[in-house]
């Protein structure tokens, strides 16, 4: 029984290679933070990166670290510190948990790296586009820090991008410039963005090549491994070392390929994940479609730190494009269009969309979504009920009946 439960999970060899390189990259910001220089600029995960790179900072994404709070499950306990605050328990969990780990002290960093704290901001650069919910965060730390807060406002719910979107979000990036210039006394390069631009597509481009594997059957790799190789995606573009360990990644997966070698033992059905991860639950859900012979391959969400629009020859304009053309960003009838490309393209016999309780803005099932996709590509699917870090909003056992009994049901359509 044990040696059957092991060889559920086949974890790739590589993925050591990203934990090295997570490590590499949260004690290089604990060393600066120390030193005070270089800068430190916290972002939001779909946020100006590049422009904060090309302006000398080194950037702390807060996302990365409250995922990292829910996947430890240490998220659950300090949510109510911020809720006593104020910050209700129905806002995101990313926010909650991790206002909760400053104000108790405490960060997933110690045990894992050593790093007695997060790094202190010299400043905190958000974009709406994802949610409002991090322009509350970040603004909660700018005055526990006493350092501007500064951002983007991207319209939401957009259908057909157009060239009043792109430049209105483009001047809001321009405008960035003078503020952070201050800050990291450093003078604008245009040709150091776009050098960054460039780097930040290359790794997106790497990025779509790693998840875009799943294509083959068997997949060779699954929605869980892509949660946690997706470190240098969100934290590392625009550097080369993100490349550099993603080339590893992608070579290990053409290996699997061209040996037939599934993530998951004899893979019988393919899924598609769409909404957030249940952060505290990686483990137990990868096992609980491994045991099913299901593979949830590809996902809404780790596509979303792929940005092809990303020019170097535009980087403003080819910026606020790809940034905006994100799926979150998007109208209902886009990101319906969006997810029938991809349940095509990974042969996909079925949805779950997870409906993450604190984060309505990646939950895209309240709204009659599933059933109007369904009739659309006649892909059936089922809502679980759950949280990104919450974990009193997730049932275990609920999930297991309902996960069996749709397999079972995916069963009986292929007879
Ligand atoms: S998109 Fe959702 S999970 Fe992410 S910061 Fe916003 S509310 Fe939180």
């Amino acid at each position: 029984m044990a040696e059957e439960k092991k060889t559920l999970i086949k974890k790739l060899e590589t993925a050591k290679d990203v934990s090295r390189f997570m490590a590499d990259y949260y004690l290089e910001l604990d060393q600066a933070a120390k030193a005070g220089n270089p800068k430190i600029a916290w972002c939001s995960s779909v946020g100006p990166a590049e422009i904060l790179r090309a302006m000398g900072f080194l950037v702390y994404f807060p996302e990365t670290h409250s995922a990292m709070l829910g996947a430890t499950r240490m998220a659950t306990d300090l949510i109510p510190e911020a809720n006593a605050l104020g910050y209700s328990p129905d806002i995101c969990s990313y926010l909650t948990a991790d206002i909760g780990a400053f104000l108790r002290g405490i960060t997933p960093l110690t045990k894992v790296y050593k790093i007695d704290s997060v790094p202190k901001p010299d400043v905190l650069v958000f974009n709406t586009n994802q949610c409002r919910d991090v322009q509350d965060w970040f603004s909660w730390y700018g005055e526990k820090f006493n350092v501007p807060v500064i951002g983007v406002y991207t319209h939401r719910g957009v259908g057909e991008i157009t060239d009043a979107h792109i430049t209105s979000v483009a001047e809001q990036m321009e405008s960035l410039i003078e503020p952070l210039g201050k800050i990291s006394r450093k003078t604008f390069n245009m040709q150091e963005l776009k050098k960054v631009v460039k780097l930040s597509r290359d790794c997106s481009e790497i990025w779509k090549k790693i998840l875009n594997a799943a294509e083959a059957v068997p997949a060779p790799l699954t929605f869980f491994d892509g949660t946690t190789l997706m470190g240098p995606a969100v934290v590392g573009r625009g550097t080369q070392k993100a490349l550099d360990v993603y080339k590893n990644v992608l070579a290990e997966l053409d290996e699997r390929i061209k040996n037939s070698a599934g993530a998951v033992n004899d893979e019988r059905y393919r899924i598609y994940w769409d909404g957030m991860p249940v952060w505290g639950r990686l483990s137990v859900h990868a096992k609980l479609f491994a045991g099913l012979n299901t593979n949830v391959l590809a996902s809404t969400y780790c596509n979303s730190w792929i940005f092809s629009a990303l020019d170097p020859e535009d980087p403003f304009n080819s910026m606020a494009k790809a940034y905006t053309e994100l799926f979150v960003v998007r109208s209902d009838k886009a990101k319906e269009e969006y997810i029938k490309n991809m349940l095509d393209f990974f042969k996909v016999d079925g949805i779950i969309y997870h409906d993450s309780k604190t984060c309505p803005n990646n939950t895209n099932c309240r709204y009659g979504m599933p059933r109007r996709l369904e009739k659309l590509t006649g892909v059936p699917s089922l809502v679980i009920n759950g949280d990104l870090n919450d974990l009193r909003l997730v049932s275990d056992e609920q999930t297991q009946t309902n996960v069996e009994a749709f397999i079972e049901q995916l069963e009986e359509r292929s007879h």
